[in-house]
């Protein structure tokens, strides 16, 4: 039980102590009523082993309940909330004061996130600011922590993604929120046991002992469609378990057994893999919960035979521990990888000119364009000739924290989200979720692959000082006005 009063966290506890445990997701979509989901919300609290509800916001990119709100509510009731909380619409200001809010109500657990793009055709959508990215944003609530501000912090990963670029830098971008204070990651939906092998075996290998849950979601026909389509970005169906979906909805149950009973058999593949616990969604209904916390008991025993049978992945699709794989899975156009002849002779100049560290050259330029600095329409000029040398090169769009040197020359402005430190969730085979245009992350990984650097991918990339927009990025650097990886600071 939870009040705001006690510090008694299921969810946290459950985990400390290694027990399998169950959170239940919430959406708190504009669609389902606010007392709907609060009975909902009882019924949970009833179960033992549920230690959390997660409360969604934004979901899918379309505004909902206020989770802060429906997540305290739900605390009244027995139930402790995970409170997602997005970087979509709000700047840095506006998620710390959310945080103070949370913290102020005692709500613990934060579900750190990225957030969906907003959907075009809501009228209510907010700004698509994406001033943070989510290891940006667990960076801000581990400092509200260091301050003394209780937060449990989950973020999340997706192990389903079948392009190589796509794969590694999910679980490159998960060692970055580890590192930046993530308590718990919490999987993406999909259905390949190997997948969720995969991300466990990863993290075993670095030592890394953060708790995983794996999504276990109950999909129905219509879901399905439209997951197997893309929507909402990062989930993935496969082609035949779209096709098993439909099928089973033509028993006189509408399939409804049929996919509690695929529900029960992740989450015992899960317990069997050593995740820490499950993550339950498409249905708020407690009775279906219970069903399946039940019947997954009973299954444990056959987990690895369940876990051949969980192989809804992509043929031919990427598998870090698999020693071939093919240069495209089926149905993926082959990408022309990324030239190289511009990193390479930037990366020759920068070892002829170095000025990333203390040499003669860094202190004359440093010289040189303070006093440009002091003269306002010299530095304006300077700023113009940059952004006419960097925008048809890189795509610059004159942020003035300049990291392309830290992303193998790809300006990561150009991503729709802006974000710093890898791609979001909701890349698709190697696509972006928001314009139909290959991942720009995509090229970042393949430019390091080719350089050997593929583990400098892992530092963290602080966010931009926004002020600087418009201004010389140059002047910045030089002056260390800007804000870039701790590594050049010296
Ligand atoms: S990171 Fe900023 S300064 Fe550098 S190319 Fe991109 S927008 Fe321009």
């Amino acid at each position: 039980m939870v009040d705001g009063a006690t510090v008694t966290n299921p969810l946290r506890d459950a985990l400390r102590a290694g027990r399998f445990c169950y959170v239940v997701e919430l959406v708190a979509s504009g669609l389902t009523r606010e007392a709907r989901l609060l009975e909902v919300a009882s019924r949970l609290a009833a179960l033992p082993d549920v230690v959390a509800g997660s409360i969604t916001s934004y979901a899918g990119g379309a505004l909902g309940h206020d989770p802060i709100r429906v997540g305290t509510a739900a605390r009244a009731r027995g139930l402790a909330p995970n409170i997602h909380l997005t970087c979509v619409g709000q700047d840095r200001q506006g998620l710390r004061k959310t945080l103070e809010d949370l913290h102020a109500l005692g709500l613990e657990n934060v579900f750190a996130l990225t957030g969906d793009y907003p959907k075009a055709d809501d009228p209510r959508q907010p700004v698509p600011a994406f001033d943070l990215d989510s290891v940006h944003l667990v960076r801000l609530i581990d400092e509200m922590r260091q301050a003394g501000a209780r937060f449990h912090v989950a973020v999340a990963v997706s192990p389903f993604k079948y392009v190589e670029a796509d794969a590694v830098w999910q679980y490159v971008k998960l060692e970055k929120k580890i590192a930046a204070g993530a308590d718990l990651a919490i999987t993406q939906v999909g259905w390949d046991a190997e997948k969720f092998r995969e991300l466990k075996a990863y993290l075993d290998e670095r030592g890394l002992r953060t708790p995983l849950l794996g999504n276990v979601y109950v999909l129905g026909p219509k879901t399905a469609e439209r997951m197997a389509a893309g929507s909402p970005p990062g989930c993935w169906v496969s082609p035949e378990l779209l096709e098993a979906v439909r099928r089973e909805s033509g028993a006189p149950d509408g399939g409804r057994r049929a996919r509690l009973e695929r529900a029960a058999r992740t989450v015992a593949v899960l317990r069997g893999l050593g995740y820490a616990g499950a993550y339950l969604g498409g249905t708020h209904d407690a009775e279906q919960i219970a069903w399946i916390i039940r019947r997954a008991g009973e299954l444990l025993p056959r987990w690895e035979e369940l876990a051949g049978e969980l192989a809804f992945g992509l043929p031919g699709g990427f598998y870090l521990y698999r020693h071939a794989t093919p240069a495209a899975p089926a149905g993926v156009a082959a990408t022309r990888p990324p030239g190289m002849r511009l990193p390479r002779l930037l990366d020759l100049l920068g070892r002829l000119f170095p000025v990333t560290r203390d040499t003669g050259l860094r202190r004359l330029l440093r010289r040189v364009l303070a006093w440009v600095d002091r003269r306002p329409r010299l530095a304006a000029g300077l700023e113009r000739v940059e952004l006419a040398v960097k925008r048809p090169l890189f795509g610059c769009q004159a942020c003035g924290n300049c990291v392309l040197g830290h992303l193998e020359y790809v300006c990561p402005e150009t991503c729709p989200k802006r974000m710093r430190n890898g791609p979001c969730g909701g890349t698709r085979l190697g696509r972006c979720e928001v314009v139909d245009r290959p991942c720009i992350w995509v090229g970042v990984y393949e430019r390091a692959k080719q350089a050997g650097r593929v583990r400098a991918l892992t530092t963290y990339v602080p966010p931009p000082d926004r002020t600087l927009a418009g201004t010389s990025s140059w002047i910045n650097f030089l002056l260390d006005k800007d804000s870039r990886p701790r590594s050049e600071r010296g």
